[in-house]
């Protein structure tokens, strides 16, 4: 279901960029045909009842979306330099390739406003901020921006518990170098469980269940996207003959 809203959204703002208002009928078609391309590929079964319910939840989020201020704003062409991104393409920042990239990006006077949409976020934390400026990374390494953290205002608008939030950050030379320490930081742990992984397989922290294996980019490498529960079964008995030797020792 967030999956099909947020492909709702970005078709909607795509085609208000162009001029091209949305009716509530073609919003209702739009997020029904989404939700039901995208439940067709799902490995749960969903019912016609459950389809119907999802998408008045669906529905509901959607058009409580649409009232925060900046959406307003675009509806009304307020503003006259604004864009979309695709947050799926990656951006190369020192051989790493990290999915960073804002929704949308608004000129507002003198400030670029970066803003992302999070169809459901869990509770406010540090963390959102710094996260937050990974926007700010990708806008100072893209042509056409400028390059100092003081020109950009970052915004996330994230459904949490019945609410649409918005979170307006300022990022400073200080906050974007912490986000790019924790960026690297976060690739280097990655590239260390990756390689203990590929060393000893007992190492490989597996998923809980095989459904998040799924949608996991690591499944083709992974023995855990193959077949998680040999997997699990293959690392417990690596763990216990990794034991058995320590205890011979
Ligand atoms: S495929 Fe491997 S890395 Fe990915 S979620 Fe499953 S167990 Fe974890």
């Amino acid at each position: 279901m967030l999956r099909a809203m947020k492909e709702t959204l970005m078709d909607q703002l795509e085609d208000l960029h162009q001029g091209k208002e949305w009716s509530q009928l073609l919003t209702k078609h739009q997020l029904y045909s989404n939700l039901k391309r995208r439940t067709n590929k799902s490995m749960y079964d969903v019912s016609n009842v459950r389809l119907e319910s999802l998408l008045k939840f669906a529905q509901n989020r959607y058009s409580r979306l649409w009232r925060t201020r900046i959406l307003r704003q675009l509806c009304k062409n307020t503003h006259s330099q604004w864009y979309l991104f695709d947050r799926l393409e990656p951006v190369d920042i020192q051989g790493n390739l990290l999915f960073i990239a804002p929704d949308m990006v608004v000129r507002i006077q003198n400030k670029w406003h970066l803003f992302r949409f999070d169809m459901q976020s869990s509770a406010h934390s540090v963390c959102h901020e710094e996260e937050a400026n990974a926007m700010a990374i990708w806008a100072i390494q893209h042509n056409g921006f400028p390059q100092k953290p003081i020109s950009f205002k970052l915004h996330t608008i994230a459904w949490h518990q019945g609410y649409w939030h918005q979170k307006t950050y300022q990022p400073s030379e200080k906050s974007v170098s912490n986000c790019s320490i924790l960026l690297s930081n976060d690739m280097n742990a990655m590239k260390s469980i990756r390689t203990a992984g590929n060393r000893n397989p007992a190492l490989l922290p597996l998923a809980q269940h095989y459904r998040t294996c799924q949608s996991c980019a690591f499944r083709t490498f992974c023995p855990g996207g193959k077949d998680l529960a040999k997997a699990k079964k293959e690392q417990a008995l690596l763990e216990l003959s990794t034991k058995k030797r320590l205890l011979e020792a």
